[in-house]
Parts: C-alpha cells; sequence; structure tokens
C-alpha cells in the first residue's frame, strides 16, 4: 500500500504510522511518514514499536 510521506510529501511504498486519529477530533485521519522520517516525529518510541503496538491492539481487541 503506497502513501504519501506527511513530511517530504513522497509516496512510499512502506508507509509507517505516526499519528493515528481515532475519531473523536480528528475525525479518524491517519498520518503516514516513510520510513526514512518516522523518527523525526518525537511522539512515538519508533516505528517499529508503532506497528507492534497497534498489532498487539488489534488482537487484544
Ligand atoms: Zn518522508
Amino acid at each position: 500500500m503506497i502513501q504519501v510521506c506527511y513530511h517530504c510529501q513522497r509516496p512510499t511504498p512502506e508507509p509507517v504510522v505516526v499519528e493515528e486519529g481515532h475519531g473523536a477530533s480528528a475525525g479518524g485521519h491517519t498520518v503516514y511518514a516513510c520510513p526514512e522520517d518516522a523518527p523525526r516525529f518525537p511522539a512515538r518510541p519508533g516505528p517499529l514499536a508503532e506497528i507492534d503496538a497497534l498489532r498487539r491492539a488489534r488482537v487484544s481487541r
């Protein structure tokens, strides 16, 4: 799935979720970054940790 990186505005075949809206205020939008720019977003510990957390959240529900 190709998404546009929020930082460099280029399409990336390996998008990393750096911000995920949960429907309350953001309208459920998701912000993606390419793997190189994902560490620029300080709110997240890292792209791998984020992906792992999302996987666990899905499984537990
Ligand atoms: Zn980028």
